[in-house]
């Protein structure tokens, strides 16, 4: 269960109304039960249900089961596209290690009236699923051209396109050239050859510049795909990288899902 509130040995945690009712009508957990929660900087707790009121539940913290970890640091920018696949890619963002989902407003986006309480609903949900230890955070539309204008150092962004680019499955890992086709193992994905992660783990903060593998982001365009304006302009970008999924047309969640599943199978947590 997500949590707010710190986590430390004896601290007493209140969940919410909502998450009270669910643990105690849907779960019937009663004073003495016990479950794992997390607030995404404490790592995973196992808490013990120490009191059931009419307003809530009140639990408390007995032993740290995982230690926070930071995951390599990849940013989903997805362009807005129908409310239901948004909302599916939300969902396989979380469960595929983004750490943010940026929506992006692009040429051609015919942006859907979207929820972001949902939208932060379901990354949390879909976070509590997966087993993650933090939840990635659902960022507010922005146009396109503004985020390339006030583009963050230090992150690689590739931007996928059916028009053509590097062959994903090399383009996703932070390498260049990949050694991991026909390096000493051959044609075969050499696992040996990917970052070791032990440089993120441990960390008490989230990776800043240049600490992790994976200050990266994924852009995904519209229905409509990318205007020329914008693939031109994103083609001529220091930090930008033109990604190829494959010779067929996918559909931007498949796309946005794909991507994300060679980048996580490669450095992901
Ligand atoms: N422009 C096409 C159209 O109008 O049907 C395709 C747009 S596609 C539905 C939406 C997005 O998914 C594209 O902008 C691109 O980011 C991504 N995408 C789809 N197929 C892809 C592929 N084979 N390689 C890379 N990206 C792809």
């Amino acid at each position: 269960l997500y949590v707010q509130g710190d986590l430390a040995p004896g601290a007493a945690v209140a969940p919410t109304l909502d998450q009270s009712r669910y643990l105690t009508q849907v779960m019937r957990l009663k004073a003495g039960d016990e479950l794992l929660v997390f607030n995404g900087r404490d790592g995973e707790w196992r808490v013990s249900v120490a009191e059931v009121l009419k307003k809530g539940v009140i639990l408390r913290a007995e032993e740290q089961m995982r230690p926070q970890t930071y995951g390599p640091d990849l940013e989903l920018i997805v362009a807005v596209v129908k409310k239901a696949r948004v909302e599916t890619i939300v969902e396989k963002a979380a469960e595929l290690g983004a750490k943010r989902v940026r929506l992006a407003l692009t040429h051609r986006t015919n942006a859907d009236r979207l929820r972001l309480d949902r939208l932060d609903a379901i990354a949390e949900e879909a976070a509590e699923q997966t087993g993650r230890l933090d939840v990635p955070v659902v960022d507010d539309p922005v146009k396109l051209d503004a985020l390339l204008d006030g583009w963050e150092d230090g992150r690689r962004l590739m931007f996928c396109d059916e028009t053509g680019g590097a062959p994903a499955i090399t383009a996703l890992t932070p390498f260049s050239p990949s050694p991991l086709w026909g390096g000493a193992t051959g044609g075969v994905l050499d696992r040996q050859a990917l970052p070791t992660r032990s440089r993120l783990e441990g960390l008490d903060h989230p990776p800043r510049d240049g600490e992790g593998e994976g200050r990266w982001a994924i852009l995904i365009g519209p229905e409509g795909g990318f205007s020329p304006e914008e693939g031109e302009r994103l083609r001529s970008l220091p930090f930008t990288t033109a990604v190829s999924l494959g010779p067929r047309i996918l559909r931007a969640d498949t796309a946005a899902i794909a991507a994300m599943t060679l980048w996580q199978a490669a450095v992901g947590d």
